[in-house]
């Protein structure tokens, strides 16, 4: 495994990439990114000051005049090859995303897969840019509307993802016509910089996309954010982080797509097909140890099937074994770092001194790494802080409801409204409850929502706008009104 490691990390660029150019910061400085799961350290990353990332937006704005203007046809072309060449690319590009975030192998490759996606499906998109065309109701003229690209875009990506946070960002603004400067999450840059290569090599001309990893985000975003030149900040990380990014995009009325946080209820109505909900409920509690904003984070389940349910769910969750990701017999890596194990831990305390029962789980694994075992939680009680948080690991929190109504109430009592779950045989049923979920996504009879060609984003606290889809280029997009005398 070591020299798989090597071999891996061996490629991997570690400056900063401005204007189509590995650069060393202005100041020499780099920080350590770490494997999580066994804390050696894996590279020395470039440190990013603020003269930094006034290059990068010099570079991003001086590359604008020409990629927009650039036949879309072609710019859709480098899209398509850049997810060639990802896919090409796929097994180096999963070890890296195991490596420096600790996920599974299988997860990674999965990761990588949709991160590609995205590029395919925007390079298709960036030819439909449909305007309109109508006459002014009053008569003597038309009504023109066509859809511009917005101009230098900040672009700013978590941790949880590493690979597919930025693609979904970066696809949609380059189909648009933008050019953007990205601060990939401090805990996990190399995904980001291994994609300036496959980028370079696929067209993209430099300065289009700029790569700043920093220790510093707070100062650097915010110094983003107050050049005139950036027109529109996209981030996705946590609300209380998107809450501050918001204030200062304020100051010039910047445009902000937001991917906030989420506390994900999943449904199981007392008519579902149990094996089907378990299957589900794996997929939504347990892809990438429960580090997705859109991982199941509490589950509500009708009496009559209550037993059924949980005595099926606790015996795949048994059977996960835990261990680091590039060993491929394992199913459940690393957490990320020791708060986020710790902040697991403190919950299921928490749910357990409130009475609720542990099914399986329930305990850190020792030894180094942030390890947690697969956990299931009966009978939790309603005012456990394990529902009401995100929880961010491989937990579960059952609770025993009487009735749909109770259901649906509990489910959007939440300050957030990303994503929900919903298990029911009756297709009617299930939609009229989908209706009545407050949230911008609702799975029924599924365990996973994530795609390209859809529209990905929440309501209340969970964010401004989407992601993926033809909404996805809007956002980087600014409609241009021509009244036309004709
Ligand atoms: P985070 O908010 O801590 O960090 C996200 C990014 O912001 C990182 O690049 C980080 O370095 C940067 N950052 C941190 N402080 C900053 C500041 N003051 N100014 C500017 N940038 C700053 O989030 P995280 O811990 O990396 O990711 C986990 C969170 O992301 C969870 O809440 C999860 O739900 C959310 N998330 C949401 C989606 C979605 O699509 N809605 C997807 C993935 C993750």
């Amino acid at each position: 495994m070591r020299e798989t490691i090597v071999r891996s990390l061996e490629r991997i660029p570690t400056g900063l990439y401005i204007d189509g150019a590995w650069v060393r910061p202005a100041q020499p400085r780099s920080f350590v990114v770490s494997d999580p799961a066994t804390g050696e350290t894996l590279a020395q990353v470039a440190d990013a000051d603020l003269d930094d990332a006034k290059a990068a937006v010099d570079a991003a704005s001086a590359a604008l005049p020409g990629w927009r203007s650039m036949p879309v046809r072609q710019r859709a072309e480098i899209l398509r090859t850049v997810h060639a060449l990802m896919l090409d690319r796929l097994e180096d590009l999963a070890r890296i995303i195991t490596l420096e975030n600790g996920k599974p192998l299988a997860d990674s490759r999965a990761e990588v897969r949709y991160a590609a996606e995205f590029f395919r499906w925007y390079s298709e998109e960036a030819c439909r840019n449909l305007g309109a065309l109508s006459h002014a109701p009053s008569g003597g003229y038309r009504i023109m509307v066509q859809h511009e690209p917005i101009g230098v875009v900040a672009l700013v990506t978590p941790w949880n993802f590493p690979s597919a946070m930025g693609a979904r960002k970066i696809a949609p603004a380059l189909a648009a016509g933008c050019t953007a400067v990205v601060k990939p999450a401090s805990l996990t840059p190399l995904s980001m910089l291994a994609l300036a290569p496959i980028l370079a090599e696929a067209g993209v001309p430099k300065g289009v996309v700029n790569i700043v990893p920093t220790s510093r985000s707070g100062a650097l975003v915010d110094h983003w954010l107050h050049d005139p030149r950036v027109r529109l900040v996209s981030f996705t990380g946590s609300t209380e982080v998107g809450r501050t990014l918001l204030k200062s995009a304020a100051d010039q009325i910047l445009k902000t797509p937001m991917e906030l946080g989420g506390n994900a209820p999943f449904l199981v109505l007392n008519d579902a097909d149990v094996p089907a909900a378990v299957e589900g409920a794996m997929i939504a509690k347990m892809r990438n140890m429960g580090e997705a904003c859109t991982a199941a984070n509490r589950f509500y389940v009708e009496a009559s099937i209550y037993d059924s349910f949980v005595s099926a769910f606790v015996e795949r969750m048994r059977a996960q074994k835990v261990g680091h990701g590039l060993d491929e017999s394992n199913h459940v890596g690393s957490l990320i770092d020791a708060a986020t194990r710790d902040k697991v831990e403190e919950l299921v305390q928490d749910a357990v001194a409130r009475g609720a029962r542990v099914l399986c789980g329930g305990e850190r694994v020792p030894g180094p790494g942030h390890f947690y075992l697969p956990t299931v939680l009966g009978d939790v009680s309603l005012d456990s802080r394990v529902l009401k948080e995100e929880i961010f690991g491989p937990v579960a929190p059952i609770v025993r409801v009487a009735s749909e109504d109770e259901m649906v109430a509990l489910a959007n009592d939440t300050e957030y409204g990303l994503a929900a779950y919903l298990y029911t045989r009756d297709l009617s049923k299930g939609l009229r409850l989908a209706e009545r979920l407050e949230f911008g996504m609702v799975a029924l009879n599924r365990g996973l929502l994530s795609d390209p060609a859809a529209p990905f984003g929440g309501v209340k606290q969970s964010g401004l706008g989407r992601e993926g889809s033809s909404e996805g280029m809007h956002e980087y997009m600014e409609t241009k009104y021509i009244a036309v005398a004709w």
